[in-house]
């Protein structure tokens, strides 16, 4: 066996049992598999126990980077594949620490050393005893095993052994799709995109909806949620934005009297079209980026009104979270960057100059009770613009990846319809 650059992915959460696991490992597997769909060449995924081996030298920089956004995987460590035979590694070893390390000054260093398969003639501390022998004698480095420069990273495989001197953390969670699917309402704001992405890590694929204000507002607020979901859509690859304008009905509320209910108001409506629009899609959950307490629409009573026009479970992966945090992880996952631009919001619309903090279920009643609420809910779901969206494909020809023990297949072609309307 010659020596080759491959990426070990790991996946920590992972250690879960029996049928539960195969099929966590094989939703993975099918996301990794749609990730590297257009990378320009074949892939080969190997299955070790708990750990993917990645093998595409040509592309591996990308694999990383792909590796790297993929929901489910927590570890992602580039390694030199070498033969099973301790002279051999010792010997890439010395030349991958000369290599990615110029010896001057010869930085301490660490070799650690594990052994997933247990046959082989040393055990791990020798063999990492061993390694470090030899490194410290050609190339002069100091041994320091508590505050190394340099770590060689060693693992015994059951065919080969690989060696690494980096690992990057990976997105960790459960891998998308195994939790389920969930629309998520995205407004243009900081919260709702850490919302969604917080609801994938838990292993939901989403589908996401935007209420704009038009005909009363520009398109503003629409580009924005587009932007929104194709970054979202680097962790999970496809998805879909579904827009719906509320403007008229908006107003409807406020002729029917709403006043200081106006933002719960339509709150609910958006929640009620969200609900129906969900089970059309097949969606069990909703996601909303509430955080309690945050703005006065967000108090405990409000957030309960709201709750009660939903027939599906509202899930609100934010409410324990407070605006520092949920703003730089907006920024981790380059959402942040969009959320900050200027839009047109439809809330801001038809605010009343007072907000309630405490919506009583029996006046929002009255209020609604003044409108055809179910008319104006099937009108508003006949008038949805729907985008499919996907940054992680470039669009071009399918290309073909395989995978060892498996037969080769096409993968799916790349699916970069920027069409509106369907
Ligand atoms: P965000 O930053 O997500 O806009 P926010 O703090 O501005 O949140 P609100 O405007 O009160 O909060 O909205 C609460 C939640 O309601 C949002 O996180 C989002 O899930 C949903 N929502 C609000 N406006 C819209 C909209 N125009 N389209 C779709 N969902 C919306
Ligand atoms: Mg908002």
């Amino acid at each position: 066996m010659r020596q080759q650059w491959c990426v070990l992915l790991k996946y920590g959460e992972m250690a879960l049992k029996g049928r539960n696991k195969e099929r966590f490992e094989r939703q993975l597997l099918d996301n990794l598999r749609y990730s590297l769909a257009d990378l320009g060449g074949p892939v080969q995924i190997k299955r070790r126990d708990g750990v993917l081996v990645l093998s595409a030298p040509a592309y591996q920089e990308e694999l990383v980077a792909r590796a790297r956004r993929l929901i489910g995987i927590s570890v992602v460590q580039p390694a030199l594949r070498v033969p099973k035979d301790p002279e051999a590694v010792a010997d890439a070893a010395v030349e991958l620490a000369g290599k990615q390390h110029p010896s001057d000054p010869p930085p301490r260093f660490a070799v650690r050393a594990r052994r997933r398969h247990k046959k082989f003639p040393m055990t791990s501390e020798q063999f990492a005893a061993f390694i470090g022998a030899r490194i410290h004698t050609e190339l002069g480095w100091p041994v320091d095993l508590d505050t190394p420069q340099v770590e060689i990273l060693v693992e015994v495989d059951r065919h080969e052994v690989f060696l690494s001197t980096e690992r990057h953390r990976g997105q960790g969670g459960l891998p998308v799709g195994t939790s389920g699917k969930a629309l998520a309402l995205i407004s243009g704001g900081f919260d709702s995109p850490v919302a969604a992405y917080r609801a994938m890590r838990r292993g939901l694929r989403c589908e996401f909806v935007h209420f704009s204000g038009a005909p009363f507002t520009g398109p503003s607020s629409t580009y924005k949620a587009y932007a929104l979901v194709r970054q979202l859509s680097a962790f999970q690859g496809a998805t879909r934005l579904h827009v719906i304008p509320i403007g008229r009905a908006q107003r409807a509320l406020a002729t029917a009297g709403a006043g200081e209910l106006q933002i719960v108001a339509q709150r609910r409506l958006m929640v009620r079209v969200a609900d129906q629009l969900a089970q059309r899609l097949g969606a069990q959950a909703l996601i909303t980026g509430d955080s309690l307490g945050q703005v006065s629409s967000q108090t405990l009573p409000n957030l309960a009104a709201v709750e009660q026009a939903a027939t599906l479970p509202v899930l609100r992966p934010l409410v324990g979270w407070d605006k520092t945090e949920i703003i730089a992880e907006a920024t981790e996952i380059g959402t942040a960057e969009i959320s900050k631009l200027p839009d047109e919001d439809c809330c801001t619309l038809l605010l009343p100059p007072r907000v309630t903090t405490h919506a009583e279920p029996q006046r929002l009643a009255r209020v609604e009770g003044r409108l055809d609420l179910d008319q104006i809910v099937d009108e508003l779901l006949t008038d949805v613009q729907v985008m499919n969206i996907d940054v992680t494909q470039s669009a071009q020809e399918p290309v073909r990846s395989c995978e060892v023990g498996e037969r080769e297949e096409t993968r799916r072609s790349a699916v970069v319809a920027h069409a509106v309307g369907e």
